[in-house]
Order: structure tokens, then C-alpha cells, then sequence
């Protein structure tokens, strides 16, 4: 019992994380060696990553008997292009990117790269055909260096730096105490919500997967750092088949689709300038979003002393 209960509880920790943000999937998959629900099917082979196609089939899926999360979803990402979920909170869109994750398996329809079931092929195929770029990246008690490599371990030392120029985090580590060998997570040096996104793009960046997922971070970065952040951002999706959780609808103006969903399902879907001219839900997150935007300005230059 006591070796059952210690795992299994262990286990509960991590799960509650997974379950409050999307966190570090790649990582949580390694703590989570023996995942006991989704198993390889007998024989499965490895996914054939062709071009990177991405494709959800009629899915449906829910987590629990009472209640379904998400309904009949379907769309394509071609290969290389970028697909944005955006909807409000609990409305299904991390979901997604756990199902293609293998998370979990859906209950009807299909999820396939490149026409593949990803049910008939391996998980370790499947994952290393995918890159993730969590809102909130969880470091491990290691190097700077460790922390990016671990994207490719095998990866040389002039590729990592190359990578970490890319994702723009290069001279910071430098100014670090011991520059790439610098401890660092937890229990080293503590890295801003800024810099621990750029590691993971770094991450991606010398993963070279076909496939990126982002988590777009909600909480607001200043506009310099969103700025240099959103051009990593989009070195990393270059392309790359993309699925982006966005939260500020501007950084998605250019994605081939956008998908509104709400309660599990796809409620308008198109490009930016289709959607606003709608005039549905999608028009009206914009014109929520703006005003939100004019206020946070308003408010800062409040701040300044000459408004006394
Ligand atoms: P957010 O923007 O807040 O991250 P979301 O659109 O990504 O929201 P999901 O995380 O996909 O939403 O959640 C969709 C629904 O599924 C919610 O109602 C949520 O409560 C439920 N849910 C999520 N994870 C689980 C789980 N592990 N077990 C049961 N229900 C879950």
C-alpha cells in the first residue's frame, strides 16, 4: 500500500499543476515516466513526420462521464501554418493542445500529424515531433545551460549559444555569475517570467520540432521585453506548424485561422479581418481589448507626477 500510495500521491502534486496551467508538458511527461492511461498501442510504430500537419477530426472529448469539454472539434493546420485558439476561461482551447499531446485520448473523431491516428503511433515519437512553449516555464535545479540543452541533449555548445541568441537570451546569460554554467531554478539563481519564457523558446528553438505550441503568458510583460519576447516568438514558429492559446488578440492578427470557442465548441472561425467583420463575439473581444489597452495607458500616465 505504502508503495502505491507514495507515487500515486506524488503524482496528485504534479497532476494539480498540470491541471492549473498547461505548464511544462515536456518536462512533466519525463517525471511521468509510467503515465498508466495512455499506453502505445501494441506494435505501434513511430510517427512519420512528413510536412507536420496538424489535424483535429469531429473530436469530442471530456474529462469526466458528467460533463463534455469539448464538442465535434475540427480543423486543420496545414504544415507551417499558424492556428490561434482564443475564447474565454475553461472554454476547452489547453485541452486541445493536451489531446494532441496525448494527454489523454479522445473518445470520437480522431487527432492525426500527417494522417497519422496519433493513437496507433508511439508517445515518444509523437512528443518529439512537438515543441512547447508554456505560459510558465518550470526550470530544473541545473545550469542555464542544462536548461536549454535539454531540448536536444546531444545538441553542441555552438548550437545551444546560437539558439539562446535566437530566443534573445544570450547577453543576459553572459551577465549571469558564472555565464552558461550558472545554477539556476529553485534552488540557483531565479530567473523573471520574461526570462524563463525565452529559455523555453531557446528550448524549442534547438528542438527543431515540426509542430510549436504556445501558451501565450497572460500576465503583462513591459512592452520592451513583450516586444523582443514576440520576435523570439516568431523566429521559433518560422515554419513551423503552429497552435497558439492567445490572450492578446494583437499578437494574432496575422494567424492563418482563428478559432473562437466557447464551451467546447468552435462558435466563428477565420482570419482577423473576417472575424471583425462579423460583428459577433470575436468583434466585440477586440473592441473589449482595446479599451482595456486605452485604460492601462490612461493609467500609467496618471501615475506620472505632473497629473497632481
Ligand atoms: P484557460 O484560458 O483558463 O486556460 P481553457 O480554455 O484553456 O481555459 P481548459 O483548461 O481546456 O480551458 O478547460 C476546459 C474545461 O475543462 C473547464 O471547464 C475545466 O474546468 C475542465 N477541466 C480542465 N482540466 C480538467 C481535468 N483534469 N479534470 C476535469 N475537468 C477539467
Amino acid at each position: 500500500i505504502i508503495q502505491l500510495y507514495v507515487p500515486l500521491n506524488w503524482f496528485g502534486t504534479y497532476y494539480r499543476a498540470i491541471q492549473k496551467n498547461f505548464v511544462d508538458m515536456e518536462n512533466m511527461f519525463d517525471l511521468l515516466r509510467e503515465n498508466q492511461e495512455i499506453i502505445d498501442a501494441p506494435g505501434a510504430g513511430p510517427l512519420i513526420v512528413k510536412h507536420g500537419q496538424v489535424e483535429f477530426s469531429n473530436v469530442t472529448f471530456s474529462y469526466t462521464p458528467e460533463k463534455v469539454i469539448l464538442k465535434n472539434i475540427s480543423f486543420i493546420v496545414p504544415a507551417g501554418k499558424t492556428v490561434a485558439l482564443v475564447g474565454a476561461s475553461g472554454a476547452g482551447k489547453s485541452t486541445i493542445i493536451r489531446l494532441l499531446f496525448r494527454f489523454y485520448d479522445v473518445e470520437q473523431g480522431a487527432v492525426l500529424v500527417d494522417g497519422q491516428n496519433i493513437k496507433t503511433i508511439t508517445q515518444s515519437s509523437l512528443r518529439r515531433a512537438i515543441g512547447v512553449v508554456p505560459q510558465d516555464t518550470v526550470l530544473f535545479n541545473n545550469t542555464i545551460k542544462y536548461n536549454i540543452q535539454y531540448g536536444r541533449i546531444e545538441a553542441a555548445d555552438a548550437d545551444i549559444i546560437s539558439a539562446a541568441r535566437n530566443a534573445d537570451i544570450h547577453e543576459r546569460i553572459l551577465s549571469f555569475p558564472n555565464g552558461y554554467d550558472t545554477q539556476v531554478g529553485e534552488r540557483g539563481l531565479r530567473l523573471s517570467g520574461g526570462e524563463k519564457q525565452r529559455v523555453a523558446i531557446a528550448r524549442t528553438i534547438l528542438k527543431e520540432p515540426a509542430i510549436v505550441l504556445l501558451d501565450e503568458a497572460t500576465s503583462a510583460l513591459d512592452t520592451q521585453t513583450e516586444r523582443n519576447i514576440q520576435a523570439a516568438l516568431n523566429r521559433v514558429c518560422v515554419n513551423r506548424t503552429t497552435i497558439i492559446i492567445a490572450h492578446r488578440l494583437s499578437t494574432i492578427i496575422h494567424a492563418d485561422e482563428i478559432l473562437v470557442l466557447k464551451d467546447g465548441e468552435i462558435i466563428e472561425r477565420g482570419k482577423h479581418e473576417e472575424l471583425i467583420s462579423y460583428n459577433r463575439t470575436y468583434h466585440s473581444m477586440w473592441e473589449a481589448q482595446l479599451q482595456n489597452d486605452q485604460e492601462a495607458t490612461k493609467d500609467s500616465n496618471d501615475d506620472a507626477p505632473e497629473s497632481e
